[in-house]
């Protein structure tokens, strides 16, 4: 029962595209997660974000956003996309040019395709001696993924996520190819959302990190999100930075919620703060009823 009003033309506005990482293991997913989290952090900042968080934001020279989940492997995406989440906009398949396309190269690549997210290719780790990016090319042409360099229709980039050689020219597809995807969202209306992960913060209570996908989510709206519920007490951006609102595209932690909800859970903005607590409790009833029933099995 939660109305769906069609979004007004003249309300939508660019929102940054949001990107996920997959390959397969030890291709380079988390250094490259890991370099573009700490080079490229908006103009004039300095150190970038130290901590761990499921999800960021980063500002290229140009003043273009990228949102990054940070949540390696497919495990995540698929997990998300079991609970009906499609949150990806531009799937980056990292390969390792002085290895092969690998099992879990393969599954990402279906993965992505299954959920028609486009995919860019980052054939990693070109500053190995005997890294041969063509040798990948040639194997991804081979499964039909022709790259541009082949006259196909895939970007994809020579990069070394180490040495962050080729990783800004990497973003810049990412964002031509968000161009093409011409991606827009209503901030004019209450939030609605994906769970990203949560947990519970000793000092804090549950911290559950989100991506605000459209709407605009503000300190002291009501949430359910999953069979969770509450009032946003605090929200903060990646960098740990109070901030009061969040408009689409942007991951956020907020504070409030009474319990941690799972990753790929939905959240919404309720005005009526005792509609949310009756939902969230009937999921409840219901999770529990799902939890006796495996059981007996
Ligand atoms: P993941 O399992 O896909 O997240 O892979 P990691 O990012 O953990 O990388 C696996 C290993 O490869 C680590 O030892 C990295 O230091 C190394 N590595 C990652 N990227 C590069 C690269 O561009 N060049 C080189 N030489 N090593 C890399």
């Amino acid at each position: 029962n939660i109305e769906v009003v069609e979004d007004r033309p003249e309300d939508l506005v660019h929102r940054a595209p949001i990107v996920t990482v997959m390959g397969h293991v030890d291709h380079g997913k988390t250094s490259l997660l890991d370099y573009i989290r700490k080079a490229n952090v908006i103009a004039g900042e300095s150190g970038g974000i130290t901590q761990h968080i499921g999800a960021y934001g980063v500002e290229l020279e140009n003043g273009q956003e990228i949102t990054f989940l940070d949540t390696p492997g497919h495990e995540a995406f698929t997990a998300m996309r079991a609970r009906g989440a499609q949150v990806t906009d531009i799937a980056i398949i990292v390969i390792a040019a002085d290895d092969d396309i690998m099992p879990q190269t393969k599954e990402a690549i279906s993965h992505a395709q299954a959920a028609g997210v486009p995919m860019i290719f980052a054939i990693n780790k070109v500053d190995k001696p005997t890294a041969n990016p063509e040798k990948i090319k040639e194997r991804l042409a081979a499964m039909n993924l022709l790259v541009e360099d082949w006259g196909g229709k895939y970007q994809s980039h020579d990069i070394s996520a180490k040495m962050g050689m080729g990783v800004k020219e990497l973003l810049e597809k990412v964002l031509l190819e968000a161009e093409i995807l011409d991606l827009k969202a209503n901030p004019n209306k209450p939030a609605v959302g994906t769970v990203v992960e949560a947990q519970l913060d000793k000092g804090r209570g549950y911290v559950t990190t989100m991506l605000v996908q459209a709407g605009t989510l503000r300190v002291g709206d009501y949430v359910l999100a999953g069979k969770n519920h509450g009032k946003v007490k605090a929200m903060f951006d990646e960098r740990g930075n109070m901030v009061k609102e969040a408009g689409p595209s942007t991951p956020i932690s907020i504070l409030g919620l009474d319990g941690a909800p799972t990753a790929g859970d939905k959240f919404n903005v309720f005005e009526d703060e005792r509609e949310a607590k009756q939902i969230a409790a009937k999921r409840m009833q219901l999770l529990r009823e799902q939890s006796v029933r495996t059981q007996k099995h």
